[in-house]
C-alpha cells in the first residue's frame, strides 16, 4: 500500500478539521485563562494564614493532581444523567470538556503560581504594606504581577499541555481534530495519512502560541526595556545650604513610645524601648549592630508589632484600639493599613517595585489609597520627584537607576502618603561611598522643611549635622538619648564615643552647634 500524500494534503483545505483546529484554540484559551485565575487564587489560599482556606486548597490540589483527566471527562460528561439539573452547565460536550480541563489543570497551575509566589521577596511584601496597602492591593499589584512574570514559562507551558489534552475528549465526542481524523478514517482507511495531517494541526497550534507566549514574556520583561530618552539632564538640585534652627525635643508628640519590648523566638530584642518625637523633629538613632535599631523602627509603623509597651502615632494607639469594655484588642489588617498611611518608610535596601516605573512606584500609593485621579496623581508624583532631584528619570524603571538614584525614588515614594512620620532605616548603607551624599542632601533638605523623621544610621555626619535629638541604643535598650551636642559632645560617655571611632574616621568631637556643615 503506498502512501497517499495527495490526500494528506488535500486534509489542510478540510473545512471540518479547520473547524475542530478553531474549537482546539478556544477550548485551550478558556482552559488556560480560567485555570490561572483558579490557579493564582488556589496558590493564594495555600500560602494564606487562614488554616481552613490553605487546607481547602491543599485538599484540591492532592485531589485533582491525582484524578486522570480522561476520568474527570467522563465524569462531567454523565454526570446530567444522574443529576438532570446539571445538564444546565454540564449539557455539552464543550462545557463538559471545558470544566474537567479546568479542574485538573488549575491543580497544576496553583503549583507553578505558588512558586511564583514564592519567589517574590519578603521585602517586596513590606514595602507594600509600609505604604498602607492592605492585603488584597498588596498581592494584586505588587506580589501577583511579578509572581506571574517568573511563572509565565511554566504557564506556557501548561498552554501547550492543554492544547494536547484537548484530544482526550474525543471520548466524550467532542468534534476536536483528532475525533474529526478518527472519523475520517474509519470511512476511508488512511489512517496514517490522516493522522499525519492531524500531528500537524497540532504542531502549528502549539508552534503559534508558543511564538505568542515568547511575545508577552518579552512585553513583561521590563529588563529588556530601553530608558526613555532623557530630555532634561541628571540633576539633583542642591539648594543652599541654609541653617536650620534645632528643634527643642517638646511639643506636639507625633510619635510616642513607651516601654516597648520585643523578643525573638525567646531572645529579647527590645527591652522596654522609650522614644519620643515631636513634630518637626529629626530624631537619629545609632547604635551597635544587633542592638534593635532596625526592629524599632519597624515596631513604629507596625511592620513587627511589639509585644509590649505602648506605640502612639498621632495620638493613637498604634495596631490596637480599645473596646467599648475598655479592653485593648487587635485591629484588623485593614485598620493597621489606615494607620501605617501615616508612617513613610524607607528601607536600607530601597525596595522599589522592580515591574512599575519610577513614577508608578510614586504614584501607586495615592492611586489605590488616596484615590487620586490619573493626571493628579502623575502632576503630584512628578513633584516629589523634582523634590528628590529624580524627575528627568520618572520613565525609568529601577533596575535602570544607581542605588542612590533608587533610593531617592523610594524616599519620594513614602512621601506620596503624606505621612506624619518618616522612618529611615539605614537609609545609605547599601550605597557605594561616592553615592552617599545625594541621599543625605535630599535628607537633609527635607529635615529644612520641617519633615519629622526617624533615621536609624552609622552616618554620623548626619547624626552631628541633621539631628534635633539622638538616640544610643545598645542592647535592646535606650543607653542614651538628648540633643547631638550633649552626646558628641566633649564631655559625652565613653561608651558612645567608642562607638562612634569604630563607625567613622571623622573627629568626635564637635563643638560647634550642629545645624551646618553636611551640605555642600
Ligand atoms: P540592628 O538594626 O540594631 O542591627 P536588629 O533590630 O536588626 O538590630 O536586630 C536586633 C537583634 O534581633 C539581632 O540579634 C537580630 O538577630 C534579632 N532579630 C531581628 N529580627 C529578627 C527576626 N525576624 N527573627 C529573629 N531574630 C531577629
Ligand atoms: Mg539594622
Amino acid at each position: 500500500m503506498k502512501f497517499n500524500w495527495e490526500y494528506t494534503f488535500s486534509l489542510f483545505l478540510d473545512p471540518n478539521l479547520w473547524k475542530a483546529a478553531g474549537l482546539v484554540v478556544v477550548l485551550s484559551v478558556l482552559a488556560w485563562v480560567i485555570s490561572n485565575v483558579a490557579g493564582i487564587g488556589l496558590a493564594l489560599m495555600k500560602e494564606s494564614r487562614s488554616r481552613l482556606l490553605s487546607t481547602v486548597a491543599r485538599g484540591y490540589v492532592w485531589l485533582f493532581r491525582s484524578l486522570p483527566l480522561l476520568v474527570l471527562l467522563v465524569f462531567a460528561y454523565n454526570i446530567p444523567q444522574v443529576f438532570p439539573a446539571t445538564s444546565v452547565v454540564l449539557g455539552s460536550s464543550f462545557s463538559s470538556a471545558l470544566i474537567a480541563l479546568v479542574l485538573s489543570e488549575s491543580a497544576y497551575m496553583a503549583e507553578i503560581h505558588r512558586g511564583g509566589l514564592m519567589s517574590v521577596s519578603i521585602e517586596q511584601r513590606e514595602a507594600a504594606r509600609a505604604l498602607g496597602l492592605p492585603y488584597g492591593k498588596v498581592q494584586l499589584h505588587i506580589v501577583v504581577p511579578q509572581a506571574f512574570r517568573i511563572a509565565l514559562p511554566a504557564l506556557g507551558n501548561e498552554f501547550v499541555s492543554i492544547v494536547k489534552l484537548t484530544s482526550l475528549a474525543s471520548v466524550i465526542s467532542l468534534q476536536e481534530i483528532l475525533l474529526v481524523g478518527q472519523q475520517l478514517y474509519t470511512q476511508n482507511f488512511m489512517v496514517l495519512e490522516t493522522l499525519l495531517s492531524v500531528a500537524v494541526f497540532y504542531v502549528m497550534l502549539v508552534t503559534v502560541f508558543d511564538q505568542l507566549r515568547a511575545l508577552l514574556e518579552r512585553k513583561l520583561d521590563v529588563n529588556r526595556r530601553r530608558p526613555a530618552l532623557q530630555s532634561e539632564p541628571e540633576c539633583i538640585e542642591r539648594r543652599v545650604a541654609r541653617g536650620r534652627e534645632r528643634r527643642a525635643h517638646s511639643g506636639e508628640k507625633l510619635v510616642h513610645a513607651q516601654g516597648v519590648t520585643k523578643s525573638f523566638h525567646g531572645n529579647q530584642v527590645l527591652k522596654g524601648v522609650d522614644v519620643d518625637v515631636h513634630a518637626g523633629e529629626v530624631v537619629v538613632v545609632i547604635g551597635p549592630s544587633g542592638s534593635g535599631k532596625t526592629t524599632l523602627v519597624r515596631t513604629l509603623n507596625h511592620l513587627e508589632p511589639a509585644d509590649g509597651g505602648v506605640i502612639e502615632v498621632n495620638g493613637q494607639l498604634l495596631g490596637h484600639r480599645y473596646n467599648a469594655q475598655g479592653r485593648i484588642e487587635a485591629l484588623s489588617d485593614k485598620d493597621i493599613s489606615l494607620q501605617r498611611r501615616n508612617v513613610g518608610m524607607v528601607f536600607q535596601r530601597f525596595n522599589l517595585f522592580p515591574h512599575k516605573t519610577v513614577l508608578e512606584n510614586v504614584t501607586l500609593a495615592p492611586v489605590q489609597l488616596r484615590r487620586m485621579s490619573g493626571t493628579e496623581a502623575e502632576n503630584f508624583g512628578m513633584d516629589l520627584l523634582a523634590k528628590v532631584g529624580m524627575s528627568a528619570h520618572a520613565k525609568k524603571y529601577p533596575h535602570q537607576l544607581s542605588g542612590g538614584q533608587q533610593q531617592r525614588v523610594a524616599i519620594a515614594r513614602a512621601l506620596a502618603m503624606k505621612p506624619s512620620v518618616m522612618l529611615f532605616d539605614e537609609p545609605t548603607s547599601a550605597l557605594d561611598p561616592e553615592l552617599v551624599q545625594e541621599v543625605l542632601s535630599v535628607i537633609a533638605d527635607l529635615a529644612r522643611e520641617g519633615i519629622t523623621m526617624v533615621i536609624v544610621t552609622h552616618e554620623m555626619k548626619l547624626a552631628r549635622d541633621v539631628a534635633d535629638w539622638v538616640v544610643f541604643m545598645e542592647d535592646g535598650a535606650v543607653g542614651q538619648q538628648g540633643p547631638p551636642e550633649s552626646l558628641f559632645g566633649a564631655n559625652a560617655d565613653p561608651r558612645i564615643k567608642r562607638f562612634v571611632q569604630t563607625v567613622s574616621d571623622a573627629p568626635i568631637i564637635t563643638e560647634t552647634p550642629a545645624v551646618a556643615g553636611l551640605m555642600p
